[in-house]
């Protein structure tokens, strides 16, 4: 039996593809991956995702900005309503890469977060989900969140905490609001016990697979780049985690992918 897999954050468009893009990408769809989800994480990142989207099928596009790449020096509502544009796109699937980063420390913590509730009233107003990235935010994000869930109705498909990393009790809250989670590499890692307990629990109705490519590779390649094909070691590991088998979670965390980012409807 053959497999199809998605993967739901891959970063295509970065220049760790530049010399072989073309390869990657038939790689993957040999490898089972139908869909791949590039989503953006600045300005220069919206124009190549778009441009990706549209010259390969399986390739679609979130645009959005990254905390760590928003701008300090342009006018909120101006770029909002540039994000706005770029998301009127036939392949835009989400808004993302949008989300809090207290590790890197790029932007104070009050900017990040008007930026990401500007961007989350961005998506609940073009009825798109959201592709959210968290390191060492989780309390924040959980509130601000929690916040646009009452405010926004985007219960049925809000979006994803992306390469999922807090603990189970944090878990439960994302999912408690609605959220899918994303599963990356880590999972395969040696130390990951605590990611792997989040994995093995969560409902399988809200879990995606994603290789957040070219980081995070999963074992047994890690140190080198990641592609969107090893998202086969995350399902597997993850078809371990969970004592079933790889065709199952296959096929649910695809159907997972198809609910979230509308494609059911889209094609
Ligand atoms: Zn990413």
């Amino acid at each position: 039996m053959t497999i199809t897999l998605v993967d739901t954050h891959c970063h295509l468009d970065f220049d760790a593809f530049d010399d072989d893009r073309d390869e990657v990408i038939l790689r993957a769809i040999a490898a089972g991956v139908t869909h791949m989800v590039v989503p953006a994480v600045d300005f220069e990142s919206m124009e190549r995702v778009l441009k990706l989207a549209e010259q390969y099928q399986e390739v679609y596009a979130a645009v959005g900005l990254h905390p760590n790449d928003i701008p300090a020096d342009r006018d909120i509502d101006e770029t909002i309503h540039t994000i706005r544009q770029a998301a009127s796109h036939p392949k835009v699937v989400a808004i993302g890469e949008i989300g809090l980063d207290y590790y890197w420390d790029a932007r104070p913590p009050e900017l990040q977060k008007e930026w990401l509730v500007r961007q989350l009233d961005l998506a609940a107003d073009l009825k798109l989900p959201v592709i959210l990235h968290n390191r060492e935010a989780t309390s924040d994000i959980i509130k601000v969140l929690t916040a646009w869930i009452q405010r926004a109705e985007m219960q049925d498909r809000p979006g994803v905490l992306h390469s999922f990393s807090a603990t189970w009790k944090e878990a439960q809250t994302i999912l408690d609001l609605g959220f899918f989670v994303g599963f990356t590499g880590p999972i395969t890692y040696k130390k990951a016990n605590e990611l792997r307990r989040v994995a093995a629990h969560t409902s399988i109705d809200r879990i995606l697979l994603e290789t957040d490519a070219p980081f995070l590779t999963p074992h047994p390649h890690r140190g080198k780049r990641n592609e969107p094909a090893y998202v086969r070691y995350v399902a597997e590991k993850l078809a371990e985690v969970r004592g079933t088998d790889l065709d199952s979670i296959c096929r649910q965390t695809s159907h997972n992918a198809h609910r979230l980012f509308g494609w059911y409807v889209a094609q």
